[in-house]
């Protein structure tokens, strides 16, 4: 396959934009294809920017990693305790990048925010009302048709569209589906609630059959002043919602069809464009379906 030089992302959400402006440092034109007729600002809770997800941010962009931690707190640790309230240990919650940098705990909504006005910012497109159904390949490209009935081509076609990816099951009709792992998660934010923890650090209570998490934002964050509870993380929280494959290793991967053949699924290969390019395919799933 030639270098590619144009390309369709499925999905706007978190890793949508973000893969639009990798592709475009390297080189590649790409336009944003979102089934949401408008954007998802306001939508969502919380959840945890690791320092390898800061770090991937400021190797697009020094200013979109800024903007994204600039959106959230630090919070470097989580104290685990029994339902009585008896402390098992503090854990770390991923180390800390060569500035110092820990992970932050940030609004979906506003890491979205972030994502999307650096995207704007570098002329890239978000088509909204854009819901994929199918995708054809073929000498010169791919194809993509949109249950509005319109359709895109492009040189590849990368889907960034969620757990319930369509671009996935496209790519592997055998893929296993997301399937309900018998948890069941909420979360919210909460101002004059007194807490005595300091803010940034996770407390996580353990109960019989649930357990609750809690954050203290500091002053002026999401969650209010140093004494109020802030997120529930959904992230510890949420159901796995895709079972694991065969053999997985819970690695991003890219898949690969052998010329007249169905698709099969390559080895874990990280959701990058320069996976991407590495695969003979020209259709390639990343974010959230991969893992
Ligand atoms: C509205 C929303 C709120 C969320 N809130 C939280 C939260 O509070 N905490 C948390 O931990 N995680 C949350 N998540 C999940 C979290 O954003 C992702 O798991 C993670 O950030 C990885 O991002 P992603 O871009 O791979 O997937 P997502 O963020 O899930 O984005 C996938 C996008 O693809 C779009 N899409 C799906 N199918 C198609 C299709 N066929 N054609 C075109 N577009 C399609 C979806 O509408 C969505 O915008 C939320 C996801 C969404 C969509």
């Amino acid at each position: 396959m030639n270098r590619p030089h144009t390309a369709i992302i499925i999905g706007g959400g978190i890793a949508g934009p973000a893969t639009a402006m990798a592709l475009a440092k390297a080189g590649i034109e790409a336009t944003v294809y979102e089934a949401r007729p408008g954007g998802a600002d306001g939508t969502g809770v919380f959840l945890t920017l690791a320092v390898n997800g800061i770090d991937a941010l400021r190797a697009i962009g020094p200013g979109t990693a800024a903007a994204a931690v600039a959106a959230g707190f630090p919070t470097p640790a989580i104290t685990l305790r029994t339902h009585a309230g008896k402390r098992l240990g503090v854990t770390s919650t991923g180390g800390a990048l060569a500035d110092g940098t820990v992970p932050h705990t940030i609004r979906r909504a506003d890491l979205y925010q972030a994502l999307h006005s650096q995207a704007l910012a570098a002329r890239i497109s978000v088509l909204h009302g854009k819901k994929l159904v199918s995708a054809q390949e073929g000498p010169g490209g791919v194809r993509a048709t949109f249950a509005d009935g319109t359709q895109a081509r492009a040189d590849i076609l990368v889907g960034c569209d969620g757990v319930y990816s369509t671009v996935r099951q496209l790519i592997d009709p055998a893929a296993p589906a997301p399937s309900y792992a018998g948890l069941l998660n909420t979360g919210g934010y909460a101002t004059g609630v007194p807490v005595d923890t300091a803010p940034g650090s996770y407390e996580m209570i353990f109960g019989k059959r649930a357990f609750f998490g809690y954050a203290a934002a500091p002053v002026g964050r999401p969650g209010g002043s140093p004494t109020s509870p802030s997120a529930a993380n959904p992230h510890w929280g949420r159901p796995r919602r895709s079972a694991p494959r065969p053999g997985g290793s819970g690695s991003p991967r890219c898949m690969r069809r052998t010329p007249g053949q169905r698709w099969s699924s390559s080895p874990p290969a990280p959701a990058s464009p320069r996976s991407s390019r590495s695969t003979p395919s020209r259709t390639c799933a990343g974010g959230t379906p991969a893992g």
